[in-house]
């Protein structure tokens, strides 16, 4: 049996399609765009790539995008002085700080606490959460509510079912179990002091894997036909590690030897053999967290310009 693929790149390309009338309407409507200011502090790699593409993204759709950079060196009253001022802007209706931020700011949520809540595109302020939890949300996390638009869309039931969410973090795992609770699944969380694992995520008929570990989620770990959401994103170098996940002539390999490096997901890739659908990595929930990102900057918007 091999999985049904669950294309995320695709979904993510729709979406944003159907956000074009949105923004122009908005623009027609208020005579200014959509705006989103991004807050990025130091010089981390894979945080100038993501920002880089998010900026991007939202200027395609004909949003604003403006990043506020910040030396390495930042204080945390720097950082916040610079959400501040985006609260106060009235060009800006989403607020994102890029994470991770470096040691001295003392942890993100300090940082996120001060985003005003109407802006908050990602979803991490109290307010967000709270509103989340009681199934009002407006602004829900943007990587979970991928997950959720990929189900949906894919014809996936989700009430009735039992799905199984490992992690539980406050930007993935917590939110997912929400999101996925609110549709009416019955929902188990796993988190590393969970008894038999695998136990647990046999019984799921969804199976969501946010761990940040390498192909974790091995065969045995999933029912047959099960939905199998892999959120991770985790980069190998190691060849060995490599060559005991993809076979000799895969074109994954083959990428592999081309860069010298490749992107794996929390899902092992055998799991394709076990699992009813799955989604792939690159190419799954990855492009989606934009795309949600950039609905909610446009929901933002007309929820501060109605
Ligand atoms: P995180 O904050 O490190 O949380 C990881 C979770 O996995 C924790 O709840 C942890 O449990 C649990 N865990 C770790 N080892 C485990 C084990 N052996 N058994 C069971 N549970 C275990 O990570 P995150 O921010 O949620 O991200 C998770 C993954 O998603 C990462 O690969 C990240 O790169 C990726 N990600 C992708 C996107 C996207 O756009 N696709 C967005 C965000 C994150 P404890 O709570 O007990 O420590």
């Amino acid at each position: 049996m091999s999985a049904r693929i669950l294309d995320g790149a695709t979904l993510a390309a729709t979406l944003r399609e159907e956000l074009r009338p949105r923004v122009a309407a908005f623009t027609a409507r208020t005579g200014r765009p959509p705006g989103l200011g991004i807050i990025l502090v130091g010089t981390h790699p894979p945080s100038e790539i993501y920002v880089r593409n998010k900026l991007k993204a939202a200027s395609d759709i004909g949003c604003r995008a403006d990043l506020l950079r910040l030396p390495d060196t930042a204080s945390r009253e720097q950082v916040v002085n610079a959400v501040r001022k985006l609260n106060e802007s009235p060009a800006h209706d989403g607020i994102l700080v890029q994470d991770p931020l470096p040691s001295q700011i003392g942890g993100s949520q300090a940082v996120f606490d001060v985003i005003d809540a109407a802006k908050d595109v990602d979803g991490f302020t109290p307010v967000s959460a709270g509103l989340l939890v009681q199934n009002r949300a407006v602004l829900a996390p943007c990587t979970p509510s991928g997950v959720i638009a990929l189900l949906e869309r894919s014809g996936i039931d989700i009430a009735g079912r039992h799905a199984v969410v490992i992690g539980r973090s406050d930007i993935v795992g917590k939110p997912m179990a929400l999101l996925l609770l609110h549709r009416h699944a019955t929902v188990t969380i796993c988190h590393s002091k969970t008894a038999d694992l695998p136990a647990i995520t046999r019984q799921g008929d969804i199976v969501v894997a946010a761990v940040g570990r390498t192909a974790f989620v091995r065969p045995e770990y999933v029912k047959p036909g099960t939905t199998v959401i892999d959120v991770g994103i985790n980069r190998v170098t190691d060849r060995s590690e490599v060559e005991a996940l993809f076979p000799e002539r895969s074109p994954r390999r083959a990428d592999f030897e081309k860069r010298g490096a490749m992107v794996v997901g929390d899902v092992h890739p055998d799991v394709a053999e076990v699992a009813g659908a799955l989604t792939p990595v690159p190419g799954g929930v990855g492009p989606l967290t934009i795309a949600l990102l950039l609905r909610n900057t446009v929901t933002a918007a007309e929820h501060r310009e109605p």
